[in-house]
């Protein structure tokens, strides 16, 4: 995908609060911007959107079957192939039998992290040097970021996310790479302030992770407040001072989740967990003896598992669960596929009366699931949003299902993909 390369303006700036006129909000060398590649979403290219792709390694169970890897990426072009699973004898002879085929994806970015002794062998480092850095680097210009895992159950999900303790995933990584930079950039012109909250959203119903369990459990209202927009009332937002006292929540927030999971039969792959870190710059200009305030969110959000929505077996609350899960994914994948659409930018311009239908059409359908509703100011906008979407090398359907769902979110036209 071409990022194109442009200079700021202040017009790409986010909303701030400032006590002086005109100050300048730059705190690093102006030339560092102009290199960086940026394309806000009026860019029109979908470049604010990134939708990568990664395969984990055979877990025991597929070790044990002996299961064949159906999955190929090809690294220089991105591309991940499914192949079809090897039929049976007595499939194989009957033509009834269902049809597999072989698809291919192009996505910004493939990673491999199946075969641990192959050279493109991808680990969490390489996962958050490839956009999770970026991602910060954006945050800490005023902007705000969220980076999704899709997938099903067992896909991988929250070893991306949040990994363990020998291989940190993203949300880690990104606590300790906000803190090496305040620590390095503070001084006496330049303060930071530092939340965490952490919720978890269970059958369109919020629920705070960082307070203690309760029975029956305690849900949240959602507010929208005409200015600070939708947030959630009486959440958690725990003021950190170093990355040991978000390593500290990310513990009672994951500790929380389990213990509701395992009372009640695995909610954890039935909800969607949202962390959120909000950075707030505090800069002081000595000279007019003023302050300029920047705030930036990021939410790293591990989602529910896919294949809970598409599960049409299920009765009564499983039923429920799987409607709540299934309108929430397909919005979220609306609202990224739009977000991706630079005909959706270019609708939004559009003022003539003529076009006023055009333009409804294309608006962005946040208010369709809690989810998207809550997570709206990190999504669009001069907002950064990346999917991860996280695959097993061995199940054909949910694996074509969530690769068909991450293609869908952003159709990446390479020159293979026209060709074709
Ligand atoms: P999910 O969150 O999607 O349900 P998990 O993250 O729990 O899935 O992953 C399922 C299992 O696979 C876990 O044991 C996890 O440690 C392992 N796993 C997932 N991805 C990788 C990977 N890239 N490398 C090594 N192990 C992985």
């Amino acid at each position: 995908m071409a990022m194109a390369h442009r200079a700021m303006t202040t017009g790409d700036l986010p909303a701030y609060h400032s006590t002086a006129s005109a100050p300048s909000l730059r705190s690093r060398e102006p030339v560092e911007m102009l290199e960086r590649p940026f394309t806000p979403p009026d860019g029109g290219d979908g470049g604010n959107v990134k939708v990568v792709v990664r395969v984990r390694k055979f877990i025991r169970r597929e070790l044990e079957k002996q299961s064949p890897c159906l999955i190929e990426m090809k690294p220089h072009s991105n591309e991940t192939v499914i192949h079809p699973p090897p039929l049976a004898p007595d499939e194989a002879k009957n033509s009834r039998s269902k049809q597999y085929e072989q698809r291919s994806f192009t996505f910004d970015k493939s990673f491999w992290s199946h075969d641990e002794a192959d050279a493109h062998y991808a680990q969490q480092h390489d996962v958050y040097a490839s956009f999770g850095e970026e991602f910060l680097d954006h945050n800490f210009d005023g902007y705000h970021t969220c980076i999704f895992a899709y997938g099903q159950t067992g896909s991988g999900k929250s070893y991306t996310m949040m990994g363990t303790p020998d291989q940190p995933g993203l949300i880690p990584r990104t606590c300790r790479g906000l803190f090496e930079r305040v620590e390095a950039e503070q001084n006496s012109s330049i303060t930071y302030n530092v939340h965490v909250s952490f919720f978890e959203i269970y059958n369109e119903h919020v629920k705070d992770l960082l307070t203690p369990r309760t029975n029956p459990p305690t849900y949240l209202k959602i507010r929208e407040h005409k200015s600070d927009g939708v947030y959630v009332q009486g959440l958690t937002d725990e003021p950190v001072k170093c990355y040991e006292d978000i390593e500290r929540l990310m513990k009672t927030g994951d500790m929380n989740r389990t213990t509701a999971s395992t009372k009640m039969n695995d909610t954890s792959s039935r909800s969607h967990a949202v962390f959120t870190l909000t950075l707030k710059q505090i800069q002081h200009d000595i000279a007019t003896d003023s302050t300029i305030e920047r705030l930036a969110r990021m939410r790293l959000v591990d989602l529910a598992g896919s294949e809970r929505a598409n599960r049409t077996e299920a009765t009564g609350q499983r039923l429920r669960e799987g409607g709540n899960i299934n309108q929430s994914l397909t919005t979220l994948g609306r609202v990224i596929a739009a977000l991706a659409d630079p005909r959706r930018q270019r609708a939004s311009r559009l003022t003539a009366p003529q076009n006023q239908s055009k333009r409804r059409a294309e608006v962005v359908p946040y208010r369709d699931s809690v989810l998207t509703w809550l997570l709206k100011d990190s999504l669009g906008g001069n907002s950064k949003t990346a999917m991860v979407a996280c695959i097993s090398p061995t199940d054909y359907d949910e694996t074509l299902s969530t690769l068909r769902y991450a293609d869908q979110a952003k159709r990446i036209r390479t020159k293979a993909h026209i060709n074709q």
